[in-house]
């Protein structure tokens, strides 16, 4: 938090998926695990992207059918990965397989790190809404993932991989606060000639989405403390993420409005679109809000 705190008027590197990858890797990764993969990592050597979704598993992640068999020295890996950001440069991936079709569906699944150079894995981007090709689909035949790439125990990979989608909701809020390079809606408001230059009625509403911005940015200060004490971060961090996505779509509105000649606030109306979905859709935060923290019933 201090250095967080030093250093927030620098622009800091985007560290993409590591950011979520790294604390499961520093939690639950032995010391080999760690020594290998981080210092790489905040050089930015390694790239990472993340092997979750399937067509059959996106919200319902732990129904994933991706099968690890055992082989000697290791795993043999088998499915399909979709909407895969980042898979076309990633040097590593994190991915979730089952290696227990057996078990109830959240104790069968284990958490490798995987080669994404290593035979077998095939990438196939697709075209987004805005037109880019960020995300792919991911192709895994027979692939071979040595023991020691496990994280955490075998079977036990739900764990590390909720602490993963944890961290991921947090780090996307994060990136979309007020005051970051998308959604620096006071600098696009300095550019057009300042406050005085808007309507009243937008000079308002840029307040209050300016105010909404910092409550979010509380929220996400009140999961990095119950992280550092140990607690549960899981429903406050779905908290952060319902609103602070929201939020990054209403000020790509707003500011698509008072700049509608601008060829990055048109892009950004479209890119903000995707934010509600990736990082565990609006309904499935609202799930797990009302479930965790409200204790309504469980969802059907
Ligand atoms: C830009 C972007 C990048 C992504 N990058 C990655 C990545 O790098 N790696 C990765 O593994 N995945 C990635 N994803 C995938 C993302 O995690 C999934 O899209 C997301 O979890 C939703 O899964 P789904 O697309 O299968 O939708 P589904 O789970 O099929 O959901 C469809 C609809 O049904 C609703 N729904 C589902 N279950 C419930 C329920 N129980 N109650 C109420 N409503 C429900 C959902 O809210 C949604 O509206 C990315 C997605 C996006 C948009």
């Amino acid at each position: 938090m201090v250095i967080h705190q030093e250093f927030r008027d620098v622009k800091r590197p985007n560290l993409g998926i590591a950011a979520w990858a790294v604390p499961s890797i520093v939690r639950h990764g032995t010391p080999e695990q760690q020594e290998r993969f981080l210092p790489g990592t905040f050089t930015r050597e390694i790239t990472w992207c993340q092997l979750f979704s399937e067509p059959g598993a996106g919200s319902d992640l732990a129904s994933l059918s991706t099968r690890a068999v055992r082989v000697e020295g290791g795993w043999s890996l088998n499915g399909q990965k979709i909407w895969t950001s980042l898979a076309q440069w990633a040097q590593w991936a994190i991915c979730l397989a089952r290696t227990d079709p057996g078990a109830p569906k959240h104790e069968g699944i284990t958490y490798f790190l995987v080669d994404m150079s290593s035979p077998g894995v095939t990438v196939r981007p697709l075209k987004e809404i805005n037109g880019d090709e960020i995300f792919n689909e991911v192709f895994l035949d027979d692939v071979f993932v040595p023991d020691d790439l496990v994280i955490g125990q075998v079977n036990g990979g739900w764990r590390v991989a909720r602490d993963t989608l944890s961290h991921e909701r947090v780090a996307l809020g994060d990136s979309w606060g007020p005051g970051s390079g998308h959604t620096d809606m006071v600098a696009l408001i300095d550019t057009l000639g300042g406050p005085g230059a808007l309507r009243p009625s937008a000079l308002e509403e840029a307040g209050r989405r300016w105010a909404s911005g910092q409550a979010i940015s509380a929220l996400g200060l009140r999961v990095t403390l119950s992280q550092l004490t140990g607690g549960d971060s899981g429903t406050a961090s779905s908290v952060r993420k319902l609103l602070g996505m929201r939020h990054s779509q209403a000020v790509s509105e707003f500011c698509w409005s008072i700049a509608p000649d601008s060829p990055y606030w048109n892009r950004m109306i479209l890119a903000t679109r995707a934010f509600t979905i990736g990082g565990g859709t609006t309904e499935v935060q609202l799930n797990i809000i009302a479930e965790r923290a409200l204790g309504l019933p469980r969802d059907p």
